[in-house]
C-alpha cells in the first residue's frame, strides 16, 4: 500500500478518510472538495499528525 494513490472526483468523508487511513493508503488525490463532510481538509484533516493517535495501530 506504500506506493497506493487514490483518485476521486470528490474528496473522502470522514469515514472514508478515516478508513483509508487505517489501510494505510498514503495518498489521495480529489477533484474537489467536500465542504460538508470532506475528510481529507476540508472539514478535518483525518490524515494529519494530529490524528494520527485515532488511527489504527500496525
Ligand atoms: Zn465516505
Amino acid at each position: 500500500m506504500l506506493t497506493t494513490t487514490l483518485y476521486v472526483t470528490i474528496e473522502p468523508c470522514l469515514m472514508c478518510a478515516s478508513a483509508l487511513r487505517q489501510i494505510g493508503i498514503q495518498r489521495v488525490v480529489f477533484g474537489a472538495g467536500n465542504e460538508r463532510f470532506g475528510g481529507n481538509g476540508t472539514v478535518l484533516p483525518i490524515h494529519s499528525r494530529k490524528y494520527q493517535r485515532y488511527a489504527a495501530k500496525h
